[in-house]
């Protein structure tokens, strides 16, 4: 679980948090309270993935493009998973 802005409590099921990004907001368990992520953090994170699937793009090898694609889809996922902090949603 992650931990909601507004009451300290990891009120964020995993699953949440996985699906969010900016314009999309998740409800705490604990305080019912709204969050989310904030577009500047969230496009950090989607950078390197980015890359990865943009270079993908230009190889000659197939195993390799898969590769690429693979491993920059897995990025996409996982580093706004675990890097994009959550902030307070008023509204
Ligand atoms: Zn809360």
């Amino acid at each position: 679980m992650f931990r909601c802005p507004h009451c300290e409590e990891p009120g964020i099921s995993p699953l949440r948090k996985a699906i969010l990004s900016p314009g999309l907001v998740a409800i705490c368990k604990s305080c019912s309270e709204s969050s989310g992520v904030r577009y500047p953090s969230w496009l950090l994170a989607m950078i390197p993935g980015t890359i990865l699937m943009l270079a993908a793009l230009f190889v000659t090898s197939e195993s390799l493009e898969w590769g690429l694609n693979i491993a920059g889809f897995t990025l996409m996922l996982i580093l706004p998973f675990f890097f994009t902090p959550l902030h307070k949603e008023n509204g």
